[in-house]
Formats: structure tokens, sequence, C-alpha cells
């Protein structure tokens, strides 16, 4: 029997009800099925059937991205498309079918050594495709099978449904259609997984690390998708549909509360000033951020840029994003981090599958590796730069040569902007990301080469505890409160202040008004948060001492646990908000 409460992560708060619509977008099952020279022609007909399904339906998605994301990002489907009309492809499946296999085992096999091949491939442009040949894999195989939960579009208008799937890859989110889905449930994933971030942004109701929802839930059932406590409620009954509404309209009450603050400034009772910044995933979220109270991006994720892309955007069109975001904070700073691809980011397409990818060859790493896509980056940020207050970020620095090469090839950047006579700005300062224990504890040198440090805590908690953050098993040791990572935090801001350098923290912790407050008393003045925690994290400011949360800091510093720093800052928040 399906309990009637699964618990899980709340990733993006909201209380929102509906039908469940199951997605599973992986790879199906092929039952073994041998069929005898007869059949061959019936099967050759029903692969073709098939193909034409399968172009007709990408088809229709490829409209729908276009409206939601934009021409760029619908290209996607353009290949998936001439996959499939692909003429090798489809002549090696058929020479399968006529050894006397299914449709469906031929296409299987056929795509499985396709996927290997192209991932083996020495050729970037050739490993971009793995994950449109997965996607097409998986698009065949379920008509070929007539599976019915394998569609992620195909919703009727306002369903307001609730999406449970195991993972939400960057593809699938740009099939979405936001007009038909109002929640998101998933069974991989933390709060600081790239699903759950995405999720904020999007400000969809989502809660991740479920586990098992795909296999306990089916589609059409009734659930209430408690996100803001991380729970999905099966078939509610009319008392539990009751108290969700009642709490909905409490959260909604709560929200209008803390919408007045948007002009308060961020200051405690014993008169700190805290800057509040905001962090910025897509462009399109740029103008809704403006609006919350911020003072600026302490952090633009450029890499959601390239999400589902076919290709890299090239110089113009990053410009354009770039400009956007930095014209919708008129004059208030921007701090743009350049590409930090891998890891859980793009987990499919475009980069060789690694066996341990948050220890790969990601962000920085391959951004030096790929001068030609850096240098595009670096110089569509320069441009930018010349409309507002830019610096530039460089993700999980380890080592001080990362930097200078950065350096070095922004340089050559500027060069080329200035051979080719396109405004810029060369003097734009560079920053690095503190989200290693090795960029902590060489962080006194690390200062005397750039402009500014950001503690990323989702990465630092991740390589200091040796914690996957993406690991939904592993999500009550993922603890930023740790003592040893109070202690990096710590060190990194007193390197920060011998050098001069400002430091602020741009990871999920600063978002939440508990590790804010510590964050705060460990001695931050500049947090940047998801846009929906600005006013709350304003709210906790306004109602602390700096110098109580200094105490609980002191405190927490040396406590054995991250449980008992937790109860620490608890106890004097609550003391301090009483
Ligand atoms: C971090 O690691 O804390 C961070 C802000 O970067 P991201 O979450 O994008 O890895
Ligand atoms: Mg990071």
């Amino acid at each position: 029997m399906t309990p009637s409460m699964l618990t899980g992560i709340s990733a993006s708060p909201g209380i929102v009800v509906g039908p469940v619509h199951l997605l599973r977008w992986e790879v199906p099952e092929v039952p073994e099925r041998a069929i005898d020279e007869s059949a061959v022609p019936r099967e050759l007909e029903r692969l073709r059937h098939a193909y034409d399904r399968a172009v007709e339906r990408l088809r229709g998605v490829r409209v729908r991205a276009e409206r939601h994301a934009g021409p760029a990002e619908a290209a996607i489907f353009d290949v998936q498309v001439s996959i499939i009309e692909d003429a090798d492809l489809r002549r090696r499946v058929e020479d399968v079918i006529r050894q006397n296999f299914s449709a469906e085992r031929a296409f299987d096999v056929v795509m499985l050594e396709w996927r290997e091949h192209f991932a083996r491939s020495a050729h970037a442009m050739m490993r971009e495709r793995v994950g449109d040949l997965m996607d097409v894999h998986i698009r065949v195989l379920s008509i070929l099978l007539d599976l019915p939960d394998y569609d992620p579009v195909d919703l009727p208008k306002g369903s307001n449904a609730i999406l449970v799937t195991h993972d939400l890859t960057p593809s699938l989110t740009l099939q979405l259609d936001r007009e038909c889905i109002a929640g998101i449930a998933t069974d991989a994933g933390t709060r600081t997984s790239h699903v759950a971030i995405l999720a904020r942004s999007l400000g969809l109701p989502a809660v991740v690390g479920l586990l098992d929802a795909t296999s306990r839930l089916t589609s059409g059932e009734k659930v209430i998708l408690d996100a803001t406590a991380g729970v999905l409620v099966v078939r509610p009954t009319a008392a539990e549909l009751k108290d969700a509404a009642a709490r909905a309209r409490r959260e909604r009450r709560e929200g209008e509360v803390l919408a007045r603050l948007t002009g308060e400034e961020a200051i405690t009772v014993d008169g700190v000033r805290i800057q509040l910044l905001v962090n910025v995933d897509l462009p399109e979220e740029a103008a809704g951020a403006a609006l919350s109270g911020a003072e600026g991006v302490g952090l633009m994720r450029t890499e959601f840029l390239v999400i589902g892309r076919a290709s890299m955007p090239d110089e113009e069109e990053q410009y354009q994003a770039y400009t956007n975001v930095i014209r919708a904070f008129d004059g208030q700073p921007v701090v743009i981090r350049t590409f930090d691809v891998g890891g859980d980011k793009l987990p499919v397409g475009g980069y060789p599958h690694e066996p341990n990818p948050f220890l790969g060859w990601r962000a920085i790493r391959m951004c030096l590796d790929e001068p030609d896509l850096f240098r595009t980056q670096l110089r569509a940020l320069m441009r930018a730069a010349v409309h507002g207050n830019v610096r530039i970020m460089l993700p999980l620095v380890v080592t001080i040569d990362e930097v200078r090469e950065a350096r070095a090839l922004l340089a050559e950047a500027a060069r080329e902007l200035e051979d080719r006579g396109v405004a810029h700005r060369a003097d734009v300062p560079l920053g690095v990301m503190i989200e290693t224990p090795a960029a902590v504890i060489t962080a006194d040198s690390l200062a005397k080469e750039v402009a500014f440090f950001s503690i990323g805590t989702n990465d630092l908690v991740q390589y200091t505890l040796a914690v996957d953050r993406g690991n939904a098993r592993l999500a009550t040791r993922f603890t930023p409160l740790h003592p040893a990572v109070l202690r990096l935090i710590h060190r990194t801001l007193e390197a920060g202040r011998a050098n001069g350098l400002d430091v602020s923290v741009c990871g999920e912790m600063a978002s939440e008004p508990l590790m804010a407050f510590a964050l705060i008393g460990l001695g931050l003045r500049t947090l940047s948060v998801a846009p929906r925690s600005v006013a709350r994290v304003k709210q906790i400011v306004r109602g602390i001492h700096a110098s109580a949360a200094a105490e609980a800091a002191t405190s927490a510093l040396d406590a054995g646990t991250a449980h008992a720093a937790e109860q620490i800052f608890r106890e004097r928040l609550n003391a301090e908000l009483s």
C-alpha cells in the first residue's frame, strides 16, 4: 500500500494540490523478443511509425520550448529530429531487425552502440550529442513499447499537475510547460543540487530527495505537495486538504508582510549594516530579482545559459544576456561567475562521463582547457561591463595558477576587443569563489592576486565533509554548521580582512535564516541569497544584534559537532527574536 505521506527535502517553498504527473525519463527495460522471418516487415513498419510519432512529438515540443525559452534553446529539438532522420542510424537498426530482432530490441542495441561511440569520441562536437541521443533513445523506445509515463509535455492546459520524476535534467526542464505544472517532486536531489536551485529560480514549489516517489505514486493520484515542509501527502483526506489550504493562506499572508520589507534597510538592532545581494540563475529572472529589495547581484550563474543547448551561446548572445542583468540592476554591483559547467550541472551531453564528476573536469578547469570558449565569455563580460558595475568571478579555484592563467586569457580577450575596436572595460575586478579547503588554506596567498572572495558554501561543505551535495541519501550529513566548515569560513574572512578584500557568501547557506544568523556572527557583512529569501533574511537581520550572533559564533567555532553548533545558534536566535 502507498503510505499517505512521503518525506523529502524542501527545495523551493510553497503548498500546492494537484494530480501526479509521473514521468519516467530513463531508458526503459526492453524485453527479449526474437521474431521470425515473416514478422520482419511488420517490425520495420512499427519502427517507421514510431519514428514518425517521435518526430511529430519533437516538433510540438520545439514550438513550446521556443515560446518559453527562446529559439536557441529550442534548436536542441531540431538536433534530435535530425538524429531520428539520420540515414545511417535507420539503416543500421533495420539491418538488426532483419537479423530477427524486434524493433525495440534492434533500436535499443543500436542506440547503446551509438551512445557509447559518441561518448568516447575525441571530438567535443560528438560528445555534445550524447544527451540528445539519450533523449531520442528514451522517446522512440517508449513509443515502441507503448509506455504511458514517458512524455514530459503531454498535459492539458491548467492541469495544475505535480511533476513526479527521478531527477530533473536540463533538457527536461526545458520541456516543462509551466502553465500546466504547479510543482515538482523528485527522487534524487538535495537542497543544493541544481534541480533545487533551478526550481527556486522558477518559483516552482519543489520537494527533492524523496528517494522512491516514482515507484510509489501513479499518474493522476491527487497529492498535496507541501514543499515548505518537504513532504508529499498522497490521496489526502478532506481534513488534510483543509489544513493545507489554511497553511497556504498563512504563507501568503507572511509573504505579504515580508513584501513590505522590500524598501527597508538590512541593518541589525545594534546598527550593523548587512549588504544583501541576490543570486540570479537565469537572465529572465533578473527583472524580478531586482524588485526583491536586494542591493545587487552577488552571483550570476552563467552556466544556466547553456542548459540543454545544442551549441554554446556566442559572444553576442552572451553579451545581451549579461547586459540584460546588468541593466536590470541599474548601476548596482553585479558579480558574474564564469561558466561552472560539469559536476551535476549539464549532466547530459557535451562532456565526457566521468566516474567522479565533482572531482572532475568542471568549472575553471574546463574553461582553462577550452580557451576559445573561455575567451568568448570573457569578451562578452568585458563588453557588458561598460553598462554597469560588474565583477568577474572564477569558480572552483584551487590554485593561484588558475587565477594567473585566467588573468592572462582576460588580457588576451581584451586585446581581441581592442583590435576589433569594440567598447569594453579591460579593468573589470576579478575575484574567486572559495569553495574548496585548498582555497581556504591558501586564501592568504590568493588574496594577493584577486579583488574579492565569495564563499560558495554548497561546494565548500561538500568538499570539506566529503558529502556529495546532490546525494539524497546523504542529505542529513550535509551540515553547513559543522565546526570544520565554520572554521574554514572564519579563516577565509580573516585572510580577506588582512588583505583588505570584500568577502561574501553566495552559497545556499546564506538564504536560510538560522545560517544567515550564523554567518553574520562569523563576521560576514555581505550575503547573496535566492530571490525569495531576500526579504526573509532581511527580517532576521533587522531582528537581531550582530553582537549576539558574534557571541554565538565564538562558542559554535569550538563546538564538538554540527548538532551542538546548531543548538548554540538556534537558542541564541530564538532569544533574539522572542
Ligand atoms: C556554491 O558552491 O556554494 C555556489 C554558490 O556555487 P554552485 O551552487 O553554483 O556550485
Ligand atoms: Mg559551487
